[in-house]
């Protein structure tokens, strides 16, 4: 299931192969779609046909631009800090580069598996980011005290008082279900992880609705989650 850090890679810098919905779709790399709608924002020619009100144009924009300069400024300082040399203004030739570096470091045996995870995760991360602003997960709340900071409720700005479960679980298409806390940021996804967040809060019914949720909304591109029901119902029973 986890992704190489080449193929985390190929997401963000080249046109790719993705599941959507069991349908094998070409995704464009996400650098390029994001730089896209930031040139649409200031003005270029880089608009794909969007027929989204003005309004919700400008938030995508102002978000798009935000976040471009954020990320392009990460992969800046990787390439530098990985390589010694001085970042380009392209972000794919960067993060080009910093692989080649990386499968270098592999090979003589210079990475271990804590920098792999760390790095995948940082990766993950920059994909996620750039998904959510197209696409924004559904997000439900996850009733429970969160095991990690005790925290029950959430409070939000936007109205006086209201409040959220503090835990809540982000569905993605085609991407396992995950929980996380608001709080304290802690996170719990993939089958073994919301087996013990379930087996702590005894909330094992709820996790297999949000599985049965999961399954219709990636139709057959299954993601193994309802294996998850046969290990919990082992674990009650
Ligand atoms: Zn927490």
């Amino acid at each position: 299931m986890r992704q190489t850090i080449s193929q985390l890679v190929d997401t963000l810098v080249a046109d790719h192969q993705e599941f959507d919905g069991g349908v094998l779709r070409t995704e464009q790399a996400l650098l390029t779609r994001l730089r896209e709608a930031v040139s649409a924002s200031t003005g270029g020619s880089g608009s794909s046909g969007s027929s989204s009100l003005p309004s919700e144009r400008t938030a995508l924009n102002a978000g798009a631009f935000a976040l471009w300069e954020d990320i392009t400024g990460r992969i800046a300082s990787m390439v530098e800090s990985a390589t010694d040399e001085r970042s380009v203004k392209d972000p794919r030739r960067n993060l080009r580069r910093w692989l080649r570096e990386w499968k270098e470091q592999v090979a003589l045996g210079d990475i271990r598996e804590q920098q792999e995870l760390r790095q995948a995760g940082v990766l993950t991360r920059m994909i996620e980011r750039i998904r959510d602003l197209f696409d924004p997960p559904t997000v439900k709340e996850f009733p429970g005290v969160c095991p990690s900071c005790r925290g029950r409720w959430w409070f939000t700005n936007t109205k006086e008082g209201a409040r959220t479960s503090v835990l809540h679980c982000i569905l993605r298409p085609g991407e396992p279900v995950k929980v996380s806390c608001y709080d304290c940021g802690e996170h719990w996804e993939g089958e073994r992880e919301l087996m013990r967040l379930s087996l702590v809060l005894e909330l094992w019914p709820r996790v297999e609705a949000m599985t049965t949720h999961h399954v219709t909304l990636v139709g057959n591109d299954l993601v193994a989650m309802p294996d998850v029901l046969d290990l919990l119902q082992d674990a009650a029973g």
